[in-house]
Formats: structure tokens, sequence, C-alpha cells
């Protein structure tokens, strides 16, 4: 088994700079985390608050902690101290209440809009038309403490290239389309596409942030 460093090293020298790389850490216990840090990561996805959090409190504090799991607007508040981008916005209740606990650490927390994409499989996020519906909200106005910087989403889980590819393309299609209904709240920075298995099609087809775990660390 190669080294996490040299997975993480083969994966770095992989991707172009506009894609930069989240490990996402789940199940990991935080030695391993650690030894992604000493390797130069700090970027770590999870998807799971408390699990999150406990080990926030134990690592460094330059780690940049990134949300990628289905989240309950009940555990937000544990994560709101310090969490650096949420990318599984999946409703507007999901969107106020990560207002509602930024504002009571005065902090503006970033958020990504989880769109469905995958034509196979039932996974969480929004329509096109739900995410527009959000952007375009004149309530999205008054959310003072987060900002949509963006889209996620996640392809098939299909051996099939091609379907992969044409919907990574598709949401970068709707990503590029949102720009023009920019505004104080809403800006299309951030494209979070790419795991283990896609990141490079992902990157071809225009992701800025691939989430790997496997391929870094091995199976869960
Ligand atoms: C687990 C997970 C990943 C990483 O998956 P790998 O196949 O291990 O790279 C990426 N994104 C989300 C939302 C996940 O839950």
């Amino acid at each position: 088994m190669p080294s996490i460093a040299t997975n993480l090293a083969q994966i770095e020298k992989t991707l172009r700079k506009e894609t930069r790389l989240i490990a996402v850490t789940k199940t990991k216990p935080t030695e391993v985390l650690m030894e992604a840090y000493e390797a130069g990561t700090k970027r770590f996805g999870e998807n799971k608050v408390q699990e999150m959090v406990a080990k926030y409190e134990v690592l460094p504090k330059d780690i940049e902690w990134h949300m990628i799991g289905h989240l309950q607007t009940n555990k937000v508040k544990y994560m709101a101290p310090f969490v650096h981008l949420v990318h599984s916005i999946d409703s507007f209740k999901l969107l106020k209440e990560v207002n509602k606990e930024a504002g009571k650490h005065d902090r503006v927390i970033d958020c990504l809009l989880q769109i469905y994409i995958a034509r196979e499989e039932t996974k969480f996020g929004l329509s096109e038309e739900d995410a527009l519906d959000i952007i375009n909200s004149p309530e999205l106005a008054t959310l003072k403490h987060i900002r949509l910087v963006g889209l996620m989403g996640m392809a098939s889980n299909t051996d099939d290239q091609e379907t992969v590819r044409l919907e990574f393309r598709s949401l970068k299609t709707l990503f590029e389309s949102f720009k023009k209904h920019e505004n104080d709240r809403v800006t299309m920075q951030e494209l979070s596409m790419g795991m283990s298995g896609d990141y490079l099609i992902a990157m071809e087809e225009g992701s800025t942030l691939v989430r790997v775990g496997s391929a870094i660390f091995g199976s869960r």
C-alpha cells in the first residue's frame, strides 16, 4: 500500500491549479488525519457533524473543515463556530438555520447549493428550479450570515464515464448560467464535483473542488 503522503502527492500532481483537493476523512481516526496534515493537506471533508466536531477539537486550528454530507438542521449549531464551507445545502430551511447559527458567532458562513445531477440514484439535492427559487428569493437578501458561493453535485455511481461526464457538464452549465443571477448574497465561484472514481473527469469539466477519500486513505 502506498503511503498517504504518496497518494496525496500523486493526486496533487494531476490537478490543475484551478482545482483544489479536499481530503475526505470521514470514518478515519485523527492519527490518519494528522498524517495527511503533516504531508501538507489542510483541507478536510467530513459528512457527519459530531465526527467533524470531535476531530476539530483535537486537531490543529489551521485546518479548513468542509461539511459534505446531508445535514439535519438541529446539528448545524455544533459546527457553526468553525466550519469553512458547507457543500450540502439542500433546502432553504437549512440555509436559514446556518444563517441563524452563524449569526450567533458573528460569522458569515460560505455555502454551496447541492444540486441533484445523477440520473440513476436518488441522492440528496435540489432541482435546478428549486435552486433558482432560493437564489432569487427576496428573503435571501436578509440572510447576512451566509453567502452562497457555488454549487455541489455527485455524479451517478457508474462505470459509464460518458454518463458521469455529461452529468458534470450539466452542472457546470448550470453554474455558468447562475452567474447572471449573482447578487449581494450569491456568487458562483466554487464548483464542488468529483470523488475518488471520477475526479479527473470532474476536473476536466471545470470542478474547482474535488472531494477525494478512498484514493488517499484506502477503502472505508
Ligand atoms: C464519501 C464522500 C466523498 C469521497 O468519496 P470517495 O469515493 O472515498 O473519494 C465525496 N463526497 C461526498 C459527499 C462523500 O460523502
